[in-house]
């Protein structure tokens, strides 16, 4: 067998109950890409955390298949990004916590851990990591390749958590919850003229003019898990962006949008003003805080069940959008 297998065997084979190995891989590679072979714990720790920056950074994704746990990785980012700790602080976690189940368990092709042991690396914990000829070999040949093939994996495996995630406990209670909360539903289109008000005759998907009757009432976070009709939530949009939309999981824009509606409608002395101040918060931070609360819910309990907008819509290009937060800045 040729490294090349060797290296396939450990990457595509066995379970993977979390992302570790494909992060390690990359590392590996990266690392080779500077030339030295003996790399010191820290700048292993620095690599392998960036790796997991460069994934978690675009958002929250699970990385591992339990969804009522996150990994060590996931908790020191999730602290980073947060402010909590510094980067040389972050790294130093890393070098401390993150590579227990990682570096000695890597080199083994399924349960076989003779096959391939020490054939990429050597390593002192806590102290070294020695590179062998193998790695260097094969980030020269295969970088690229081996490269998208991790990335791939990558995805591939968090998908699969996701979609786990989409059955777990964490989604039921979410479920629970909103259920608990929820009410009958209400006469939606009376509320037409009033939304009309707000977010003026343009649909709030597609920013295109609605003409009567086609204006439709929708709800941003999907009814069938907020279970409710507050206004806050509802938008007006055409019939056909609204059926694209369906119950899905929508881009977050759409929420910042919602966002400054609502805030529009904050600005006026209507009495839904004060039904949202109470739902919501009774300062803007609040509000826009409460709604990214209710966003990540949805957020776990869809998962990848998720309409990416309307084709061609561009939220900076949107002219009622652009005029709300304008209004708003004005406002101070
Ligand atoms: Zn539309």
């Amino acid at each position: 067998m040729e490294n090349n297998d060797f290296w396939r065997g450990i990457i595509l084979y066995g379970i993977n109950a979390a992302t570790y190995k494909m992060a390690l891989g990359k590392t590996l590679l990266m690392l080779a890409d500077r030339g030295s072979a003996v790399v010191r714990w820290e700048d292993l720790s620095r690599e392998f955390l960036q790796q997991y920056l460069n994934r978690l950074g675009q958002g929250n994704r699970p990385q591992q298949a339990n969804p009522s746990r996150k990994t060590k990785m996931e908790r020191i980012v999730t602290r980073f990004l947060g402010g909590a700790i510094h980067l040389d602080q972050a790294v130093q976690v890393v070098a401390r916590e993150g590579f227990e189940d990682v570096i000695p368990r890597f080199q083994t092709i399924g349960t076989d851990k003779e096959i391939v042991a020490e054939r990429f690396y050597e390593f002192d914990f806590g102290k070294k990591l020695i590179l062998k000829d193998a790695t260097f070999s094969l980030a020269k040949e295969y970088r690229g390749e081996l490269l998208e093939e991790l990335e791939a994996r990558w995805s591939l495996l968090e998908g699969a958590f996701i979609i786990h995630q989409g059955q777990s406990q964490l989604a039921n209670d979410v479920r629970e919850t909103y259920l608990l909360q929820g009410y009958a539903r209400t006469n939606l289109t009376q509320n037409i003229p009033f939304l009309q008000a707000y977010q003026g005759n343009v649909c709030f998907y597609c920013s295109e003019k609605m003409t009567h009757p086609d204006v439709h009432v929708d709800h941003v976070l999907p009814r069938q898990i907020v279970f409710h009709d507050e206004i806050w939530n509802l938008v007006l949009c055409h019939s056909t962006c609204n059926l694209l939309k369906s119950d899905k999981l929508v881009p977050e824009h759409y929420v910042m949008k919602l966002v400054a509606r609502n805030e529009n409608i904050m600005g006026s002395n209507h009495p839904w003003k004060n039904k949202i101040s109470r739902q919501l918060g009774e300062r803007p931070q609040e509000r826009s805080a409460a709604l990214g609360r209710h966003y990540a819910n949805i957020t776990a309990v869809l998962g990848p069940y998720y309409w990416g907008g309307v084709q061609g819509y561009v939220p900076a290009n949107d002219p009622f959008y652009r005029r709300l937060i304008t209004r708003l800045n004005n406002r101070g």
